[in-house]
Order: structure tokens, then sequence, then C-alpha cells
């Protein structure tokens, strides 16, 4: 793998892509830096050789304006916010530069000297950068000496700044320090698993998740199911949901999938129980019961005391652990019991020495909850891409810096 560290900087201008796509409140304060900070190792690297650096990234989604201009601005996804506080992280004054093309931005970058900071302004404010426009790409190319990708968050995507524009840097185009940590945690999740591997999955619903299974069913060797799509595997085998969430459209896939696990030798974990709620609401009236007879008018919104402990053997017991996605409703406290369980047991685990990878939004919400984020082997930055990747087994903007 190509990284900053097998290139020397010395004298060049390094055009960085970093994910800076971080929330922010009504008045533009961040409200969590993960991101940015995720990015300082490679910012630093690069100043340490007698580099200058030119950041992009985009900041949420901008809609254009009707009359669709190309370059055009809206305040609240300016990136012009992020400067003060990407001072402070990195202790020196950082340049803003008020579009990442044209005059502004090429005048912005042939001022800086080594050791100096540009951010540009949010990519996504000109629609060549989501379609990908090559002439877009070039222009943004000429702003640097060496390609940089450390945008592990949009990798899935073949936009101008994440993929296009490695092909204007043959010979100068490298991962960061967050980009390689990335990959080098899927690399051994997906390449160099430890057996028993344990795959936990959760969430809503199987729709978004029946790739990833499908793929993932030739790895492992256990399939932990919780969260809204379990309903849909009881209801699949003629167990009684009440009014839980059913994929009605997906029941013959979750039959399927559970086929083809059988087929490839891989023990899947359905519950056996379930909290099961009157209503959808932290106040509503709670019974546990078992899974397959769950009474009319009321739902499953946690997985039950029952399978908690069959799950925390499973994990246990695991060298490797991939968990996307919560058991329940793990933002109500009476429904987030399964969840924590499941967090617990894989901290355990790592303790034991497997190796645990969290991927995906809402369970990294759930690590941090609890405030396991440094009990656990990695917690991916990147859900939509981490899945991507497990999926098809690469991702855009990495094969653009391989080639
Ligand atoms: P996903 O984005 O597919 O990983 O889904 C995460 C969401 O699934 C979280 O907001 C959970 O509250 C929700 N979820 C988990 N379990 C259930 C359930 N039993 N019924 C409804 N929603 C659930």
């Amino acid at each position: 793998m190509k990284t900053v560290d097998s290139y020397n900087f010395a004298g060049k201008k390094a055009l960085v892509r970093v994910d800076f796509n971080v929330p922010l409140d009504a008045q533009y304060a961040i409200t969590d830096d993960t991101r940015i900070r995720a990015a300082i190792p490679t910012i630093q690297k690069i100043i340490k050789d007698g580099g200058s650096v030119i950041l992009m990234s985009h900041l949420g989604r901008p809609k254009p304006p009707k009359d669709g201009g190309e370059g055009f601005f809206d305040e609240k996804y300016s990136l012009k916010h992020i400067v003060e506080h990407l001072s402070a992280l990195l202790k020196t004054p950082v340049t803003f530069a008020t579009n990442c093309i044209g005059t502004v931005a090429q005048s912005a970058a042939k001022a800086l000297k080594p050791g100096e900071i540009l951010l540009l302004e949010n990519l996504r404010f000109h629609n060549q950068e989501t379609a990908g426009t090559e002439t877009f790409a070039k222009e943004l190319s000429t702003l640097g000496d060496v390609y940089v990708n450390d945008a592990f968050g949009t990798a899935h995507r073949a936009h101008a700044s994440t993929t296009i524009i490695a092909k204007f840097f043959p010979n100068d185009k490298v991962f960061g320090y967050l980009m390689a940590n990335e990959l080098a945690s899927i690399d051994k999740v997906l390449n160099k698993a430890e057996k028993p591997f344990t795959a936990i999955m959760g969430g809503a619903k199987v729709s978004g998740k029946i790739l990833i299974i499908e793929s993932l069913l030739d790895k492992i060797d256990n399939l932990i199911i919780g969260g809204g799509m379990a309903y849909t595997f009881i209801k699949a085998q003629g167990g009684k949901v009440g009014s839980s969430l059913v994929e009605e459209d997906k029941l013959n896939i979750a039959l399927k999938i559970l086929s083809d696990a059988k087929t490839k030798g891989v023990n899947i974990y359905i519950p056996v129980d379930t909290v099961a709620a009157d209503a959808f609401a932290n106040d509503a009236k709670k019974i546990t019961v078992d899974i397959n007879a769950i009474p009319d008018g009321f739902m499953g919104l946690d997985i039950g005391p029952k399978s908690e402990i069959i799950n925390a053997e499973v994990i246990a017991n695991s060298k490797t652990v991939l968990w996307n996605g919560p058991m329940g409703v793990f933002e109500m406290s009476n429904f987030e019991h399964g969840t924590k369980a499941a967090a617990e047991a894989i901290v355990t685990a790592t303790k034991k020495g497997a190796y645990s990878l969290i991927g995906g939004g809402d369970s990294v919400a759930a690590i941090n909850k609890y405030n396991f984020g440094n009990d656990v082997s990695y917690v991916s930055t990147g859900g939509g891409a981490l899945l991507e990747y497990i999926e098809s087994g690469s991702l855009p903007g990495v094969k653009a810096v391989e080639e």
C-alpha cells in the first residue's frame, strides 16, 4: 500500500482529499469533530517533511439553485465554519479559499509556502464534483504536485476529487494514514480473519443488508441476526410477530439466506426471545416473550435475555468479530439492553485477544454511547464505504490510487 510514509513531501504542495463532513448546529458550531481529528496525522506528516497542504472536502449535500449554476454558495454548507477549529487542532493558522477552483484557488495555492495549510471551499458547490466531471478533476489537480486520499468515508463514490482526479497524478498519489488504517482493518477481517469469525448484523431492515450478508457467508463461521430485520426471518419461518417491523417482500430472501448459510456451514443465530411493546415509545407497555409468539398489538423492539446470553457466548468464543447494526431500538433506554449486551460481549472478546471491527453508523453510535470506543480493535469512520467494500471487495477511490 502506498501511504504518506513512502513519500517525501519536502518542497511539494500536497492536495489532500479529506472528509470534513462534520455535523454543525444552527450556529455553525461543530458538534462532533471526529472526522477532522482523524485527518490531523496525515497533515502533520506532510508539514514535518517540509511540504505544504491544500485540503479539499465536501460538507453535507448542498442543493444547487433552480437556475443550476456551477460554483454556487450556501452558507449552511460552507467549510469556512471549520477553519477556526481546524487551526486550533493543528496549532497553526489555516487559510481559506472561497472557491475550490478558479483564480481564487489558483492564487491561494500558488502563494503557499512550506509548512502552510490552505482549506478550499466545499467541493459540492460545483455539481461537477459528484458528477465526476473530468475537466473539473483536472482543474483541481493543477493546484498540487501530489495527491493524497485520506477520505475513507467517501471512497465508495467515483466523484471528481475522490477518484477521477487520481489519473492526473500517475506517479504521485498515496493514501493518508486514516485511509491506510481503515484498509488495514478491513483486510484483517476479510482476508486474514482468525477463526471463529462472527458477524453481528442488526439495524432496521434486511433490504439494505442482503448483499453484505451474502458476501460474508463465504467468510464467516457465525452470523448473529438482531434488530428489526430479525422479525422478517421469524415471519418467513412461520412465526407470529405481531406488529413488528417486517418486510413482506423480503420473506423469500430471508429463507434463501438461511438455506445458503446451511449450505456454507455458517451457524445462524436468530433471537429466540424478544422484548415487545404495545407502541413505538420508550414508555410503552413492555413484555418479554418467545420471539415466535408475539401477541397481536405488540412489536418487538429489542432482543430478549435468553438471546443476549446465547449471543454473548458465541461472541466471547470468537477470534474475529464484525459488528454492523444495533440489536434493538437502542436510542430508547427501555430497549437498549440487547445492544449494550452485544457491545459488552465484543469488549470481552477483544480483551481475550479477538480482533473486533465496528462499522456502520448506528453500531458506531452505540459503541460511543457506552464509551467502548477504546475497548474494541477498530471503529470505522465510514459506514457506507465499509459496507460497500465488504460487498464488492474494493472501492473506486481505493482502486484509483492503487492503479
Ligand atoms: P440501520 O441504519 O439499518 O443500521 O438501522 C438502525 C436503526 O434500526 C436504529 O435507529 C434502531 O432504532 C432501529 N431498530 C433496531 N431494532 C429495531 C426494531 N426491532 N424495530 C424497529 N427499529 C429497530
